[in-house]
């Protein structure tokens, strides 16, 4: 019953059907790799401090003035390198080691 244009369909929709998984995989890599991304910056976000670069302050991640402002992620160091101020509110050289 199979007429060669109805074979050459079906190639073509196991191959649409391998594309889609290998796409499936790569997705799911990417999912993994962000999440191990996630995990990394969780671990390295100690130590660091978030500065906000109008007031030239730095802060720990739970003060509220980091909240509205455009802020920046570094080390207490590279802050302290760049002439920021700690918080008086939150006191990152107090909190943050
Ligand atoms: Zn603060």
């Amino acid at each position: 019953m199979k007429s060669p244009a109805v074979t050459g369909k079906t190639r073509a929709t196991i191959g649409l059907q391998v594309y889609e998984m290998k796409a499936r995989n790569v997705v799911i890599g990417l999912i993994a790799a962000s999440f191990l991304l996630a995990a990394g910056c969780s671990q390295t976000a100690n130590g660091k401090v978030v500065v906000i670069e109008k007031t030239k302050t730095y802060h720990t991640a739970e003060c509220r003035k980091i909240k509205m402002a455009k802020v920046v992620e570094m080390t207490k160091e590279e802050a302290k390198l760049d002439h920021d101020h700690p918080c008086p509110l939150c006191q990152p050289d107090k909190n943050i080691q």
